[in-house]
């Protein structure tokens, strides 16, 4: 696997300290509030995990799942599925966690579905933004990283489902692309 990567972005230990930051200010920003993090499916898995563990403040924890990817690197038709039970949305403030804010449109529509199912607020924190690959106005209210326009994978990040448990970011040789699309 690891023969596989061509160069490493972050790696573990600047990743970690990254998360050490950002873990700071989401506990800062909803001290004294009760608040609910929402991972999402599959990619915030191993961020997820980091960042509430960097987090010394009551919070609840659930889950969502959203798929955008096919077997390639550009986004496809988004797929959102499995949300928390009314009780764990309605009136809560939520906290939403993906491993990557690429062109805004997982995060755009999780955001408008958990408005409408009755949230009280929806943030959210992302391990890695692509601001230049934007295709819909969305920020982040918390982020680790910024990243250019170059697929990534490793901390969660998958390319055809493989690659999630590499403990590093890293960018993948093109021989890999080729070979497996
Ligand atoms: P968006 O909906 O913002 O376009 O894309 C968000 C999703 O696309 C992410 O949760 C992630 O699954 C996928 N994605 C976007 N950019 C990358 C990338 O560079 N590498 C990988 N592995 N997935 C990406
Ligand atoms: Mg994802």
């Amino acid at each position: 696997m690891h023969d596989d990567i061509k160069t490493v972005l972050y790696a573990e230990e600047e990743i970690l300290q990254g998360i050490d930051r950002v873990a700071g200010e989401v506990t800062e920003s909803y001290r004294g509030h009760d608040f609910t993090v929402v991972g999402v499916l599959k990619g915030s898995c191993i961020f997820a995990a980091d960042l509430i563990r960097r987090m010394p403040i009551p919070l609840e924890l659930a889950f969502v799942y959203a798929s955008s990817y096919g077997a390639g690197t550009e986004s496809g038709e988004l797929e959102v599925n499995f949300f928390p039970s009314e009780h764990e949305i309605e009136g809560r403030r939520l906290l939403l966690v993906d491993d990557i804010l690429d062109s805004g449109q997982t995060m755009h529509r999780l955001k408008s579905e958990f408005e409408a199912r009755g949230a009280a607020e929806v943030k959210s924190c992302v391990f890695l933004d692509k601001p230049s690959r934007r295709a819909l106005p969305f920020e982040a209210d918390f982020r680790v990283f910024e990243v250019q326009n170059l697929f990534v994978v490793g901390y969660g990040l998958d390319f055809a489902g493989r690659y999630r448990n590499l403990p590093y970011v890293g960018a993948l040789r093109e021989e890999v692309f080729t070979s497996k699309v």
